[in-house]
């Protein structure tokens, strides 16, 4: 028999990549209606220190600040959440 998780409500303190994760992961494993999440941000721009905006010279792209590494094994924020293979 399903979980009815219409009533759930998740909290999350912080809009960087750990708590729009976090988000992620309980709509996807979690079922929560993604309208119960809620995500208290202090600053007012969303990702923490991945905050990004659109890019303007790249239609739907968007861009982070600071230089940023794609390495294996140290700086993965960057890669995607869902991997198509898994
Ligand atoms: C210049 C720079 C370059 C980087 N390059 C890379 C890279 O190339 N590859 C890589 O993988 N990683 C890189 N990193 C590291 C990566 O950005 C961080 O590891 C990652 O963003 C941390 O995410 P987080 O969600 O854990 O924390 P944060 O990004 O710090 O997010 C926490 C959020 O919580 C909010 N918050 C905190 N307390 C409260 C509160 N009480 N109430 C409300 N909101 C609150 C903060 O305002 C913030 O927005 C880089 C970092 C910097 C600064």
């Amino acid at each position: 028999m399903a979980t009815d998780r219409s009533g759930i409500h998740l909290w999350i303190v912080g809009g960087g990549v750990a708590g729009m994760a976090a988000a992620a992961f309980a709509i996807r494993d979690g079922q929560v209606p993604s309208a119960n999440i809620h995500i208290v941000e202090e600053l007012g721009l969303s990702g923490g220190s991945m905050d990004g905006a659109r890019s303007p010279a790249v239609a739907d792209a968007f861009v982070t600040r600071g230089g940023r590494m794609f390495e294996e094994k140290a700086y993965q924020t960057t890669w995607d959440l869902f991997p198509r293979s898994a």
